[in-house]
């Protein structure tokens, strides 16, 4: 039988050691209440049978006669008379000496030799035992012997041994006595078990009423509560410890209920706290990004503003160089131009001074010849490894670690040069970073186009177009340069005027064309002759000026004669138009400070020399000499002298006409 309930277990644990002890209690009593009955039954038969000997003597010492018969026939007529009375006693005999039953309470016995008569007179005085059957009659149970003689039988028993007269037997048939202590106690047994069953009963009902049931509830409300239902709650039906413990359950279910209601809202509010942490997050990140943008635009702004705001290409070289790796936190930077022949050429470096400028590459060549080649940025990830070709140009320096970009300039499809990034880690530039650097080129190339749109602007306002030799205006403020230079350490500075011979004619017979071709070809003849220091340009019409500076008058002299005959000897197609079949010039020198210490006086000292020149026959170089400019046939005078100092053309034609 399966005991899983406190209440069986407690009906067990209590009923079955409470019945056995009440079993074991009966049989205990039961065992004593035998050996009482069995000790009583002794001593009734002992007594009994003391009564009866008793009888046999009472009359010796009063009347033998009547009173013996007397005492003797009502002791034996109570004894068979009524078989109720006494009717545990079995056997009652009194046996003489002889064996022979001298009265019995079986009438029939009298008279008869008893056959166990010997064992029976060989008894003591008073025998008490228990007798299993006896030899004549089979009865059972205890068996009083006791020895009948003495004084007292001597009035009957005259003249016999009256110490040994007989003995009397008695058997009282204990076991029928015995069933029924034994019946009794059956009674009890019967009565113990039933009252054991009724209380059993009892117990069972009040432990299913009292324990097992409000346990079950008790179970089942937990059992629910386990299961989540926190609003489950147990009954409670009473006021004892079941009940109190319920109530306690309940309160712990209604801290449970609130906990799990406080655990809730924790988790609520924890979720809560991550969405805005991760809205925080998501919110630095975007300002960052922003304040990464802003930055970028900020440079952008800056490096923009800064390169559109020279028109001088070395300064906004300069600047670029400047700029990009101060905003940029660029450690290495080099920016390249396409040069006259094609190649990219490093025009300015940071770190200055590390001899990289006026490297050159061709397209195609190392990472910014790819860039230039593609028109799309190059990156390499270690220059350490991939451009060894770099190592072997002269003044590159060792090549540490680092990531190189190269991005081009380009403006209106065209190739300007190319932007290096070079930063001494090897994770490389991002893909923003690129963007970011581009947008960068494109400024800067923007700004290079610009300074280079400039730049030949400039050149073409200085320069002559026709022969490409500086112009007058260019003459004019090199000159200024060089009488500041002169004077300030110094030094001689000589000017040659130059004019063709002859011109006018060369025009009107060959043609303009032709004329513009002998200019040209002059001019020519004359600037292979001269220093790269000294300036030739073109003065106006079919005159040239040269300046020598740190020439002494004479040496100028020794020049003008030198190109005089360079221009003489010098083979032309349309010399056969001049009179002599020659190309001529003629020359004019003066001298600062010999002649002029000031520009413009200078410039007339030259002018006068050259006339003299033209008055003394022409194809000859004169030096200026006092007087010559107050020679007639020429306009001289400030007016003239203001003309020349704002670069207006003189009057080509004013000079004397060759005859
Ligand atoms: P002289 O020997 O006295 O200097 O005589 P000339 O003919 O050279 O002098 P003149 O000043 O009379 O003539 C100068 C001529 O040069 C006049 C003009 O037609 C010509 N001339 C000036 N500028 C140019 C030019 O750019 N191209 C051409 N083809 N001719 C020019
Ligand atoms: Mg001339
Ligand atoms: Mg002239």
């Amino acid at each position: 039988m399966a005991l899983n309930s406190v209440g069986k277990k407690l009906f067990w644990g209590i009923a079955v050691p409470a019945l056995a002890v009440a079993v074991a209690g009966v049989g205990v009593y039961w065992r004593k209440a035998d050996l009482a009955v069995r000790d009583a039954m002794r001593e009734e038969a002992s007594a009994l049978a003391e009564l009866v000997s008793i009888t046999f003597t009472l009359t010796e010492h009063k009347n033998p006669e009547t009173a013996i018969r007397g005492v003797h026939r009502a002791v034996q007529e109570a004894v068979r008379a009524d078989a109720r009375k006494l009717r545990y006693v079995k056997d009652l005999r009194i046996i003489d000496r002889h064996g022979v039953v001298r009265w019995s309470r079986r009438v029939e016995e009298e008279g008869k030799l008893h056959p166990g008569a010997a064992r029976l007179l060989a008894m003591g005085p008073e025998t008490v035992s228990t007798l299993e059957a006896d030899s004549w009659t089979g009865t059972a149970g205890t068996e009083v012997v006791r020895r009948l003689g003495g004084m007292a039988c001597a009035g009957c028993h005259m003249g016999e041994t009256t110490m040994k007269v007989g003995v009397l037997q008695l058997t009282i048939d204990e076991p029928a006595l015995r069933q029924n202590v034994m019946s009794v106690f059956l009674d009890a047994l019967a009565g113990v078990l039933l009252l054991s069953a009724a209380l059993a009963g009892a117990t069972a009902l009040s432990l299913r009423f009292f324990l097992t049931r409000p346990l079950g509830r008790l179970a089942d409300a937990m059992r629910r509560a386990e299961e989540g239902d926190f609003l489950a709650r147990a009954e409670v039906h009473s006021r004892d410890e079941l009940g109190a413990l319920a109530e306690a359950f309940n309160r712990m279910l209604a801290r449970l209920t609130s906990m799990k209601a406080e655990e809730i809202d924790t988790h609520r509010d924890l979720a809560l706290a991550h969405e805005q942490l991760s809205l925080k997050k998501a919110l630095e990140e975007s300002n960052t990004k922003l304040e990464g943008r802003l930055t970028e635009l900020g440079t952008l702004y800056d490096v923009a503003r800064s390169l559109t705001s020279t028109l001088e290409l070395p300064e906004l070289l300069s600047r670029i160089t400047t700029i990009v790796p101060e905003r940029l936190r660029i450690p290495k930077f080099s920016i390249m131009l396409v040069n006259s022949e094609g190649r990219l050429e490093v025009k300015s470096a940071h770190p200055k001074g590390k001899g990289t400028e006026g490297i050159t590459f061709a397209i195609g060549e190392g990472a910014c010849g790819r860039a230039a080649e593609s028109h799309k940025p190059v990156q390499i990830a270690d220059v350490a490894v991939e451009t060894a070709e770099f190592k072997t140009r002269p003044g590159a320096g060792p090549r540490g670690k680092g990531a190189l970009l190269s991005v081009p300039m380009v403006h209106g499809g065209a190739l300007l040069g190319v932007l290096n990034f070079e930063r001494p880690d090897t994770v490389g530039f991002d893909r923003e970073e690129v963007d970011f650097l581009t947008t960068v080129a494109d400024q800067a190339a923007m700004a290079v186009k610009n300074a280079q749109l400039h730049q030949t602007t400039v050149e073409l306002s200085l320069t002559d177009p026709l022969t490409g030799v500086p112009n007058r205006r260019h003459l004019f403020s090199r000159l200024e340069l060089e009488i500041a230079r002169a004077n300030r350490f110094g030094t001689q500075l000589s000017m040659l005027m130059v004019d063709i011979d002859h011109f006018k004619r060369l025009n009107d017979a060959a043609g303009h064309r032709a004329g513009d071709a002998v200019l040209r070809e002059v001019c020519a003849v004359l600037k292979q002759m001269v220093r790269k220091v000294d300036t030739l340009a073109r003065y106006g019409g079919e005159e040239f000026v040269l300046i020598l500076p740190q020439v002494t008058k004479a040496e100028a002299l020794e020049v003008a004669e030198k190109l005089r005959r360079a221009v003489e000897e010098a083979p032309n197609e349309h010399a056969r138009f001049q009179p002599e079949g020659k190309i001529t010039i003629s020359l004019g020198v003066a001298n600062l400070p010999v002649d002029a210490v000031e520009q413009d006086r200078l410039v007339d000292c030259a002018d006068s020399a050259l006339y003299a020149s033209k008055r003394a026959g022409r194809n000859k170089a004169t030096g200026y000499a006092a007087g010559m400019e107050l020679h007639p046939g020429r306009e001289r005078g400030p007016h003239a002298q203001k003309r020349v100092k704002t670069g207006e053309l003189p009057q080509a034609a004013s000079g004397p006409k060759s005859g």
